[in-house]
């Protein structure tokens, strides 16, 4: 027999793949109008920081509203670091947030030589519980960091108002957040110091990588508009485009590289446009599981309690019933082999070698982030799975579930 070639080899594994029709647990949306806008960019020659970028920043400004600016950074990680140091964050200080995050959250707290204080979440919805923040106030203490966990806000209104009566900052990780709304305003909108989006490959809005940080606070926005781009007073396109001698700039911080490129702005650009449009179908998904599902020994994601909130449903988080005898493990390995992607959000930062050795915690330190974790299980749900695609993920969690 002759040997296979690379095309034949290609040519069966394109096939299997049909085959087994793998559904992942996230793709992004992508679609005709942000591929003419990154090939435009390519064209124009402004493939950085330019044009696009500008136009980005200030459609996410107008898409929120209030007054905010926005700054496009590389990453929501990025975004958190810059908007930390910006209201002042630094060595021995102590900045309170959740383990229940993706390990950005906190590690850009250890960029700055400060200290994260974990505080336990409310079981009921996966956020940080305002009640265990203020046991952990301490005279070090400086801000506080809330993650908005799947697009569903904090309480808000117990966290700003803790804020006030210890003269702390409060800086949202809105990496799911997009759109959330709070008592009517959008996450990014609050009276808070400022708060950072996401744009990353699995984000509700995705630009490949990148992020953007929102504030009310003219200072905070241009010390962070000053330290993506390092601590230079003045950009590329600002340069190009003023009427100063374009090869001047005085370099006034040793900042970082954290701007957005023009591409993955040119991506943002439509994205945006097509949010609401994204949120509907989400929802639509997210309604139709909850109908789906209710009957199974299996809790269901948290809805927000009020007309007046929005969740962004960036990722559709259940629980199994601790009663049931198959483990999270198996499920998971189980919707593998039907062939359906399952994703575990999050491992909480007190597990992992580095949290945990380093503040010495213990996994019962913080028993409902421990105990949300054994039992959650996120779901596929992205705008692009059919109606079919879903079905058979309902199928598949009936069968290992019923
Ligand atoms: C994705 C994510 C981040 C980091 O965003 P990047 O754009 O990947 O840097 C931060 N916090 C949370 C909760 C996230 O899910």
């Amino acid at each position: 027999m002759p040997k296979p070639s690379l095309r034949d080899l290609q040519q069966f594994r394109t096939q299997a793949i049909e085959e087994i029709k793998f559904l992942p647990f996230s793709l992004p949306d992508i679609g005709a109008e942000e591929i003419a806008e990154v090939v435009d960019s390519l064209r124009s020659g402004w493939i950085t920081t330019g044009p696009k970028t500008k136009r980005f920043e200030q459609d996410f400004a107008e898409f929120l509203g209030q007054g905010v600016e926005a700054i496009a950074v590389n990453s929501g990680t990025a975004g958190l670091h810059l908007a930390l140091e910006a209201i002042g964050i630094g060595p021995g200080d102590e900045v309170i947030t959740t383990p229940y995050t993706f390990t950005a959250t906190a590690e850009v707290i250890r960029y700055l030589g400060a200290t994260p204080v974990f505080v336990d979440i409310d079981p009921a919805t996966f956020n940080i519980d305002p009640l265990q923040i203020e046991p952990a106030i301490t005279p070090r203490t400086k801000a506080i960091l809330p993650v908005h966990f799947a697009g569903l806000s904090c309480n808000m209104e117990a966290i700003i108002d803790l804020a006030r009566r210890y003269g702390l900052k409060v800086v949202e990780d809105a990496a799911h957040a997009l759109p959330t709304r709070y008592q009517g305003k959008l996450i990014g909108t609050l009276e808070t110091e400022a708060t950072v989006f996401s744009f990353y490959a699995n984000k509700t809005l995705a630009t490949g990588e990148g992020g953007m940080v929102v504030t009310r606070h003219a200072d905070i926005a241009e010390r962070c508009r000053i330290m993506r781009l390092h601590g230079i007073s003045r950009d590329a396109f600002d340069r190009y485009t003023s009427t100063k001698p374009a090869w001047f700039y005085e370099v006034i911080a040793p900042g970082f590289k954290y701007n957005m490129s023009d591409l993955a702005a040119s991506l943002g650009i439509h994205q945006l446009k097509k949010i609401w449009k994204f949120h509907e179908r989400r929802t639509q998904l997210v309604e139709y599981y909850d109908s789906q599902l209710q009957d199974l020994p299996l809790k269901l994601p948290p809805h927000p309690p009020d007309g007046a909130d929005l969740h962004a449903w960036h990722i559709y988080v259940i629980r199994l019933d601790e009663s049931l005898k198959m483990s999270r493990e198996a499920f998971i390995q189980q919707m593998a082999a039907k062939g359906i992607g399952c994703s575990v959000h999050f491992i909480p930062l007190h597990l992992h070698p580095y949290w945990k050795n380093t503040y010495h915690l213990k996994p019962q330190d913080f028993p409902h982030a421990l105990s949300a974790y054994q039992q959650a299980v996120s779901l596929p749900l992205f705008t692009k799975m059919t109606d079919k695609d879903q079905e058979r993920v309902i199928t598949a969690v009936r069968e290992l579930l019923e």
